[in-house]
């Protein structure tokens, strides 16, 4: 039997509504047109709870995550009935970290205050860049001055602990524009920053304008040793944190352990005495059917896929693979029961000639280079 840990569970809630759709998002977004699908979205995502509540009685919520969309559109009241409601149906833990992401143009100070109030310990705002002209390049609803007030009013109700997201490889961004949002923000003093590679489909209308690879390698690059020189801890390809200030929600995707995830489209990765090796299962992406489904039957899974032991083991590979500290030889045998180099040895020993992984005794990790050509060295793996 694998050795994993089957009772704590992370809990992801979408809630999907923006005031409009950005041009480079691929999220599962919905323009809000009246206020009142705020209201009725919450009772069919308690109907949803009282569900998953009921078929995963032993499991304990250690993480929640209000994730969008816009999460900040909801009112203080709707997100702290959110938040009793699943306490109150779903075994938690006091150490319950709650996250929310916000769009500084929504986060007043009474909602920052009320959301503060309900447990929110953690909020994450979609700031993206400070130069005007890429944040109209985004078709970012918020303006430079916003965020910076947003930022300011979060302290001010009480938050001590901030993510603040940027984005780079935005079209016509130089690599001394990217730094300068980097030292902006960290001026600002947050406990935890990500910085994310803009990637678009083929038929985006960004995508025939976006940097040259090397444009962005360079940016990644300096990002990789600045932000460590300033306090912020390399952790996951993205995401950078003061030290005890990781997300371990995010960090439960990246381990491949227990999260829950609620409302349309959103994804789950769930471990149970019948399937040892966890099933991932997505809710239906349709606003519509999501909100019927849910009314008639309680859930709305799409899809559904059961995994295999040696899927499994791919699985955490690959998202483990993800974070700085790198795959433990030892915690991999003992999740498996199979040692690491006798699953992946060839793949591990090309990759290794090829330079794009570093091993020592205990541990296997993506080194400098290896995080530049992640997708290569993934795809090596599949
Ligand atoms: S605010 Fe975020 S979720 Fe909403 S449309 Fe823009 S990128 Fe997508």
């Amino acid at each position: 039997m694998p050795k994993i840990n089957i009772k704590e569970m992370g809990l992801y809630i979408h809630l999907p509504y923006c005031v409009h759709r950005c041009i480079y998002c691929d999220f599962n977004v919905t323009v809000l047109s009246r206020e009142e699908e705020l209201s009725w979205y919450l009772k069919v995502l308690q109907k949803e709870i009282l569900f998953y509540a009921q078929t995963y009685p032993d499991k304990i919520i250690d993480t929640l995550f209000l994730g969008g969309g816009t999460p900040s559109l909801f009112s203080e009241q709707h997100i702290s009935d959110l938040i009793s409601f699943i306490c109150k149906h779903f075994k938690t833990a006091s150490s319950l970290e709650i996250s929310l992401e916000a769009n500084p143009c929504s986060a007043t100070l009474v909602k920052l205050k009320g959301f503060k109030e309900g447990g929110v310990t953690r909020v994450s705002f979609g700031i993206q860049t400070f130069h005007p002209k890429h944040l109209k390049t985004l078709q970012r609803s918020h303006s430079q001055e916003e965020a910076l007030l947003a930022y300011q009013l979060a302290r001010e109700a009480g938050f001590d602990n901030i993510n603040l997201d940027l984005i780079f490889g935005i079209p016509h961004q130089s690599v001394q524009e990217f730094q300068e949002d980097v030292r902006r923000a960290i001026s600002l003093g947050p406990e935890h920053l990500s910085t994310y590679h803009l990637s678009v489909p083929q038929n985006n209308p960004l995508y025939p304008i976006l940097p040259l690879e090397e444009v962005s390698a360079d940016m990644y690059e300096w990002v990789m040793d600045f932000l460590p020189s300033q306090g912020y801890g390399h952790y996951e390809v993205s995401a950078f944190a003061k030290p005890s200030f990781q997300c371990a929600h995010n960090l439960k995707y990246w381990k491949l352990q227990d999260y829950l995830g609620l409302g349309v489209g959103a994804s789950s990765y769930v471990t149970t005495p019948q399937m040892p090796w966890g099933h991932h299962f997505k809710n239906t992406g349709s606003l519509h059917v999501y909100g019927e489904k849910v009314q008639v039957e309680g859930s709305a899974k799409g899809q559904e896929e059961i995994l295999t032991k040696e899927q499994a083991q791919k699985e955490y590979l690959l998202t483990q693979l993800r974070l700085t500290e790198g795959v433990s030889f030892e915690a991999y045998e003992e999740r498996f029961g199979v040692s690491l180099m006798k699953s992946y040895g060839s793949v591990v020993d090309k990759l290794l000639t090829w330079g794009l992984l570093d091993s020592s005794e205990k541990v296997l990790k993506l080194n400098h280079r290896g995080s530049l050509t992640l997708n290569k060295v993934l795809v090596e793996f599949m």
